[in-house]
């Protein structure tokens, strides 16, 4: 039998293994149940972050569990040289939603914007058969870690380890469109951007911007990637963030609230880009599994059955009133953005302290976006007077550290 362990114990043992990429917060979570993560002690925290974005549905959702621990019995794995029944129908109702032709199911959000810039390069590859065409992403944005998505993350901290990255990426400012204009040429074959900026302090796309830029796509014959990994699947209150503007993207990146805690992502595409890459260009081994897809498929289907967008396009109004008084009522708290349950508040000061020790106190999980912006993506699940029991933590946050 294992001897009961204290948290710092833990925390010692981790530090130990771990290959140390990250200073995590001090608390070892165990299991959560609804809106509520539970510590080794059996502390509760109340969840405003949701993995980053990722559970949708809060913790053990019955329905969910059971669905995915049925698909557990059944199959887990049978790898991508076979159909499997559960990624047929996660297929349908992903493309469905995101009104894209085709879909690639992968692990991780990275590894779905791996797959939209290799939509990218063999779209331009198959026009003129050169290889020195460019694609445009933006400055302040993120698109994940692996060395692809590295290279069109507008982030020099992150990337300046690592250089080389990928030639003929070319940053532009987001929410800028001359600067996206100006770097526009014929050898741009796709331009690359988050509907909403998520990691880089939440900020959403200008309706003229995103309008603006799906022009010169059309006029230039180039692709419009849009990473939806974080602001995608009901956050804004509609199922894709872009489907607020008057545009279409042709390929489309999905992860996060996806699986709810399951790994899974994907890209899709429409038109020409949806059979750019051929068979041989493009594989995963666990991508698009039964057990994942299970998982997705079930997500999916609870949006459609709770009507979860239109949930969240309320209770998003409602955080935003709430959020609105809380900058009214502090001077420290500078601005606020966001569209429905993805929202930010950006204060005078580094948030790094607040959201580690002040909160934390209050036992309030909230992340920041960037260094001065607390970030709120909660369960898409939540409720109004969650709201307010948040709100009421926060506020005490806010005053102990000073207004
Ligand atoms: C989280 C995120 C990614 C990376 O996803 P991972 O699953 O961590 O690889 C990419 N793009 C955006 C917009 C994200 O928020």
């Amino acid at each position: 039998m294992e001897i009961q362990k204290t948290k710092k114990e833990w925390i010692a043992e981790g530090e130990d293994v771990f290959y140390k990429t990250y200073n995590r917060f001090p608390v070892v979570f165990e299991r959560g149940e609804g809106l509520y993560l539970y510590d080794t002690d059996g502390t509760a925290y109340q969840d405003f972050y949701a993995g980053i974005a990722v559970n949708a549905l809060g913790y053990g959702d019955p329905e969910y569990t059971a669905y995915i621990k049925e698909q557990a019995d059944k199959l887990l794995h049978v790898s991508n040289y076979f159909y499997n029944t559960p990624s047929i129908r996660a297929g349908k109702k992903l493309t469905k939603a995101a009104q894209m032709d085709k879909v690639f199911f992968t692990n991780s959000g990275t590894e779905a914007v791996e797959g939209a810039l290799k939509i990218a390069r063999r779209y331009a590859y198959d026009k003129d058969g050169s290889h020195d065409h460019q694609i445009i992403a933006m400055r302040n944005s993120f698109h994940g870690r692996s060395t692809g998505a590295l290279s069109v993350t507008g982030n020099d901290h992150y990337q300046e380890p690592f250089k080389p990255l990928l030639p003929g990426i070319r940053f532009a400012g987001f929410n800028d469109l001359d600067s996206v204009k100006a770097l526009f040429n014929e050898k741009t074959c796709a331009v690359i951007m988050e509907t909403i900026q998520g990691e880089g302090g939440i900020y959403p796309a200008d309706r003229a911007f995103l309008e603006g830029v799906r022009a010169l796509c059309d006029q230039y014959g180039a692709l419009l990637i849009l990473d939806e990994i974080q602001c995608g699947m009901g956050r804004t209150g509609k199922m894709f963030a872009w489907q607020h503007y008057n545009v279409r993207p042709d390929v489309v990146t999905v992860a996060k609230a996806l699986g709810n805690g399951v790994p899974i992502g994907a890209f899709l595409a429409r038109g020409t880009a949806a059979s750019a890459m051929v068979p041989g260009d493009h594989g995963t081994t666990y991508g698009g599994n039964p057990f994942v897809c299970g998982a997705a498929e079930k997500v999916l289907d609870i949006f459609e059955s709770r009507e979860l967008t239109a949930h969240v396009e309320k209770v998003g109004r409602y955080l935003w009133k709430e959020l609105e008084a809380v900058k009214a009522k502090y001077d420290i708290v500078k601005d606020h953005r966001g569209m429905g349950l993805m929202q930010g508040l950006e204060f005078a000061v580094p948030v790094g302290p607040i959201v580690t020790n002040a909160l934390l106190e209050q036992k309030l999980v909230l992340i920041s976006a960037g260094t001065n912006v607390i970030r709120f993506v909660p369960p898409l699940v939540i409720r109004e007077e969650d709201v307010d029991a948040m709100i009421g933590k926060l506020a005490a946050a806010i005053e102990s550290v000073g207004r």
